[in-house]
């Protein structure tokens, strides 16, 4: 299969794509367990949104995929301690070993970069950048990720909200836009047929920031006496709660989600108030769950959810928690039905 300009670098070992690897994800899954792949735009957004839950899943056998859409380069140092200039001139590279640290800590086993640049926030000088992802045709990035979906053939995606309105960075626009569209086209054997043999993805969630969230952590530093991070912008954001459909519960997996959080140093301050602000003792309790929006799907499911394999596996065995499959080749994941919700 010929790649058409992103990068596959697997945990430390950064390698260029080798496009004859291939042998694991064309056996199918009989018996086998799930495959989730997330969608981000920058390193460090794989650790701010859904950490836990991938974390979860890889830890129940699940094999997980990171997209990362571009290199950071555009990332303020908000690390006063490594503000160097050694360190801002060397950026991109200082992104991509972070980068590296924090899937190895989530346990992606494999990180995929789109191969675009940082847009940088909206109305700044790097939004007229030619490499930048929110300049990038959208039609060729959307055929990259269609590729990388066609390879990993992954039942379950995560990318972020359409309604991104409290923080709308290009980049994280883009990502949206790219991956409702390549979830359509990769099963799609008409679209993109130089990508590789189609493959339809079961699901697709968005990563809402959710009000009950922000809330409750706000509340607990009240009850501290410490002084909240959230501001009246945060409870000014529109709340995306109603449209919740999945809670995954991730308590256990908190340290993982901090660990890979202060793996990007340059990025993440040990004495940030918005991250660590509260002791994880206290924090990894104050709401512990991811939340989900159920966009897409191509089975059957009953809400509210707490599995984001729900309805992909039809076993009776109770194997089908959190994405394990069953040991049985008769219990393959089907497609129950076309219904979108
Ligand atoms: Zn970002």
């Amino acid at each position: 299969m010929k790649s058409t300009g992103f990068t596959k670098v697997t945990g430390e070992n950064m390698s260029l794509p080798n496009s004859s690897d291939n042998s694991l994800v064309h056996q199918g899954l009989v018996g086998g367990n799930g495959r989730l792949l997330s969608v981000h735009a920058h390193p460090d957004d794989e650790s701010s949104k859904g950490a836990g839950t991938v974390a979860r899943y890889v830890d129940s056998g699940v094999e997980a995929t990171l997209v990362c859409c571009t290199g950071g380069e555009e990332g303020d140092v908000l690390n006063e301690a490594l503000n160097l200039p050694e360190i801002r001139e060397n950026m991109a590279e200082v992104r991509r070993q972070e980068l590296a640290a924090a899937v190895e800590i989530i346990g992606y086993q494999k990180t995929y970069m789109l191969g675009y640049r940082d847009s940088g926030m909206k109305d700044s000088e790097a939004n007229s950048h030619p490499e930048c992802f929110a300049a990038a045709p959208l039609d060729e990035a959307v055929g990259r990720l269609v590729e990388i979906i066609r390879v990993e053939r992954p039942h379950v995606i995560l990318t972020y909200p359409d309604d991104q309105s409290g923080y709308d960075h290009p980049d994280h626009v883009r990502v949206h836009d790219i991956s409702v569209l390549a979830f359509d086209a990769a099963g799609n054997p008409e679209a993109y047929p130089e990508a590789g043999a189609a493959w339809q993805p079961s699901k697709l969630y968005y990563t809402p920031w959710s009000r009950a969230r922000v809330e409750a952590t706000h509340n607990k530093f009240k009850e501290l006496g410490l002084e909240s991070p959230f501001d009246e912008r945060w409870f000014k954001r529109p709340s995306q709660d109603h449209r919740i459909t999945t809670k995954i519960e991730v308590r256990d997996w908190f340290d993982r989600r901090c660990d890979a959080l202060l793996a990007h140093a340059t990025q993440v301050s040990p004495d940030s108030p918005f991250w660590f602000g509260l002791p994880r003792d206290v924090a990894k309790d104050v709401y512990p769950w991811e939340d989900y929006i159920l966009a897409r799907s191509h089975v059957s499911t009953e809400f509210p959810e707490d599995d984001l394999f729900a309805g992909i596996y039809d076993c009776q065995h109770g194997a089908s928690q959190l994405g394990a499959g069953c040991n049985s080749e008769a219990h393959r994941p089907r497609q129950l039905s076309d219904r979108a919700v």
